[in-house]
């Protein structure tokens, strides 16, 4: 990202990044009042593995997915449900302007969930979801790391780029089911300077979880590399996929 276009981002006025209602330089929350209190909040019944919202009459304790794939991260937690102005909010923050400015803020947002969820955890290193080199030229910038920056922040645990990577392209994930989705991202990451990674408690932060198979295939990867545990944090859950 070039400097011109990183001083438009992180210098854009105080709005609410769900309804872009002005707000007071003062306020380091870039979410308005209205918008705090009804935004589509992860709160109801959700699997107690990845999160994924469940029916509210299941009896389940965790989503079917869950049940039937080997899980490599410990736990998922989403602070939303990804529907509505929070939908719209992470698709202005990949497609429109002002980048990083709403990824700092669903940064701080996630923090949060992540402090109010992890309580008792102890974190060594904050990773995010690589993008490959090639879509990274396309993109100019991984939205992933963008909110992982400022978790790590937030939380004050160090963050790492150079230990995750996704050494070339796979084909696109949406538009495949769940069986696919996991076929196609398995042997997508690498782990680089593993040295580094082993016995470590890693914090993986991606802006939506839909089935998992990403953070999934991650967390496999630093397993095998000798992580001790990996917890993941999105910023946005969709309803269960199938
Ligand atoms: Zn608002
Ligand atoms: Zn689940």
């Amino acid at each position: 990202m070039n400097i011109k276009k990183i001083l438009a981002n992180t210098f854009s006025p105080p709005v609410c990044i769900f309804c872009g209602k002005a707000l007071s330089f003062t306020s380091d929350y870039y979410v308005c009042n209205d918008c705090a209190l009804t935004l589509p909040y992860n709160d109801g019944k959700r699997c107690n593995i990845c999160c994924a919202p469940l029916d509210m009459v299941s009896g389940d304790l965790c989503c079917i997915h869950c049940k039937t794939t080997k899980r490599w991260f410990a736990q998922n937690v989403s602070r939303y449900v990804y529907k509505d102005k929070v939908a719209n909010a992470i698709k202005q923050m990949k497609f429109g302007k002002g980048q990083l400015w709403i990824a700092d803020a669903l940064g701080k947002f996630l923090a949060q969930t992540v402090k109010e969820n992890y309580h008792n955890v102890l974190f060594d290193v904050v990773l995010s979801v690589p993008l490959s080199k090639k879509s990274l030229r396309e993109r100019d910038f991984n939205q992933s790391e963008l909110i992982a920056n400022s978790v790590s922040a937030a939380l004050g645990v160090q963050i790492r780029r150079d230990i995750l990577i996704k050494p070339v392209e796979i084909s696109k994930q949406s538009g495949l089911n769940f069986e696919k989705r996991k076929q196609n991202i398995k042997n997508a990451f690498l782990v680089k300077n593993d040295d580094f990674i082993i016995d470590k408690t890693i914090l993986l932060v991606d802006d939506i979880y839909t089935t998992g198979a990403t953070l999934n295939e991650c967390s496999r990867v630093l397993r095998n590399a000798g992580a001790s545990c990996v917890f993941c944090a999105t910023v946005a859950s969709t309803p269960l996929y199938r």
